[in-house]
């Protein structure tokens, strides 16, 4: 008798134990190897006060088995406790989310019969560290944090992939014209591992024609790599596109855990009407039974569902006159998936999945000398409720030390000296202090010097509300001009 591989179970909310109870249904009858051990999370654990969404017996579960097939979960809009999609994926340290997105024309209905594309999205950082601040009664920020050896793990997992799974292009998708630091270094970084893959064909595009073109002539990509939250958006329109989405898995994994689910959310709207298609949280466990080396089942469910699809049963998502035979809830398309385990379909090419030993395993951490880190400067940022840009100048210019006023900014537009526009939004102001105007030819300051700055504006009354110290490293400035600057 095989060792069977324990699993994490979460059935999630809204329509999550429907299309759990059907996908397992599938599995066990498929004969996979797993020992399923089911934990609590989500909206009932919120509600009974842990505010994490997840209990420590269930982390415990998690970290034993290191593999979790998850419903999705409920996430308050606006307000409320975090997402605890994005605390799993962060706490467990899966940096990588694939989500294949491939057409099943002609039973399922697309105007892109051809295509076949696998979106790896960054998941642990950009905007998703969701770290946030109101700083003023009428500004609200939000952090965009992104590392080199994040780019570089995310990076390397998109090649590794297209090689694995035999896939031909490698495409990063970024808006480094606007974010030329954050976005920046994932391009350069992209640019720097694609000569590591010569037998991968590599392309960048700007995240916007990027979109349109994944909306427009999907056929034309392979793999895309792109951060955290247009990998999120994008991976939904490639989905809806693609047919459904209802019938996307994803994996999100890291180089010890992986946790698996459909790419769509618990859609309240149908909870409990057995009306949801299993296939997305299906397609995700097929993806985990590689992930546990079991490629044969994997192939046996896909197979089965494959024929299923082909034969035009059907869930309402994806139901149509033209291209269904029979509309079927959810229990019936599990049933229907079971009867046709063993039968290859006939229209789609049969699958395969070779066994594998070893996971892909990216530790992104390029041994690099260290840049000489200098600082330079200070960007203050005040809560300026009364003052025009120019009362304002006037009164930062009075302080005196080794660091000047060079320029106010609100909102990244400069609005000292010199403003050019009429009613300049001048509530939020960023003063940037450098030793001198030619970015060229900076002096380094202490941080003494930053703290004179400080109790400067301290007793000229202003408000500081955050502050960010500008330095150079090897010589080349590490911030933005300012708009206008
Ligand atoms: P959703 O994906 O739940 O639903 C969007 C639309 O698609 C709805 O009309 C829904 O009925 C339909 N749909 C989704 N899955 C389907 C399926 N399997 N079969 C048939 N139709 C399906 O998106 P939403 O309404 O924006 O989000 C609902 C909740 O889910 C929110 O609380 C959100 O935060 C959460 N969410 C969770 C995850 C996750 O757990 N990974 C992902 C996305 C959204």
């Amino acid at each position: 008798m095989p060792v069977k591989t324990p699993i994490t179970i979460a059935y999630g909310d809204g329509i999550g134990p429907e299309i759990m109870a059907a996908t397992l249904k599938i599995l066990t009858a498929a004969k996979a190897d797993i020992e399923p051990e089911v934990i609590e999370i989500g909206q009932k654990v919120y509600l009974e006060g842990f505010t994490s969404g997840i209990p420590d017996a269930a982390w415990e579960s998690l970290i034993r088995t290191k593999v979790l097939l998850k419903g999705p979960i409920t996430t308050p809009q606006g307000g409320g406790y975090k997402s605890l999609n994005v605390t799993l994926r962060k706490t467990l340290g899966l940096y990588a989310n694939v989500r294949p997105n491939v057409a099943y024309a002609p039973f399922v209905h697309t105007n892109h019969p051809k295509m076949d594309l696998v979106i790896i999205r960054e998941n642990e950082e950009g905007t998703y560290a969701g770290i946030e601040h109101r700083q003023t009664d009428e500004v609200y920020q939000c952090l965009k944090i992104v590392t080199r050896p994040g780019c570089e793990r995310i990076v390397h997992y998109a090649f590794e992939y297209a090689r694995k799974f035999n896939r031909k292009k490698v495409t990063c998708l970024t808006k480094d014209n606007i974010m030329k630091m954050t976005d920046g270094i994932f391009h350069q970084v992209f640019n720097e591992i694609a000569t590591q893959y010569p037998d991968i064909q590599n392309e960048h595009l700007i995240i916007d024609i990027g979109t349109a073109l994944v909306a427009a002539e999907p056929e034309r990509f392979d793999v895309i790599v792109t951060s955290n939250l247009y990998g999120d958006i994008l991976s939904d329109v490639a989905a809806q596109i693609a047919g459904s989405v209802g019938l996307a898995g994803s994996a999100n994994v890291g180089n010890q855990m992986a946790m698996f689910e459909a790419i769509h959310g618990s859609a309240p709207d149908i909870a409990g009407k057995k009306m949801a298609n299993p296939s997305g949280l299906l397609n995700a466990a097929i993806q985990m039974l590689i992930h546990i080396n079991q490629p044969k089942v994997a192939a046996l469910i896909e197979n089965a569902w494959l024929t299923t699809l082909e034969d035009g049963l059907h869930t309402g998502d994806i139901y149509s006159k033209e291209h269904s035979k029979k509309k079927v809830n959810t229990d019936e398309f599990a049933d229907a998936v079971i009867e046709r385990l063993g039968r290859n379909p006939t229209h789609f090419k049969t699958v395969e999945y070779k066994e594998t030993k070893t996971n892909i395993e990216c530790l992104g951490e390029s041994k690099k000398p260290m840049a000489k880190k200098e600082l330079v400067g200070i960007d203050i940022f005040v809560d300026n409720p009364n003052m025009t840009p120019e009362q304002l100048g006037e009164k930062v210019a009075t302080i005196t030390g080794p660091l000047k006023l060079i320029v106010i900014t609100s909102r990244g537009l400069k609005i000292w000296p010199n403003c050019m526009i009429q009613a300049p939004f001048a509530q939020h102001c960023s003063c940037r202090f450098q030793t001198s105007v030619d970015t060229k030819n900076l002096s380094t300051v202490t941080h003494m010097d930053l703290i004179h700055l400080l109790q400067q504006f301290e007793l000229l009354g202003l408000d500081v509300i955050k502050t960010e110290n500008l330095y150079t490293f090897d010589g080349k400035i590490g911030y933005s001009l300012a708009q206008g600057q």
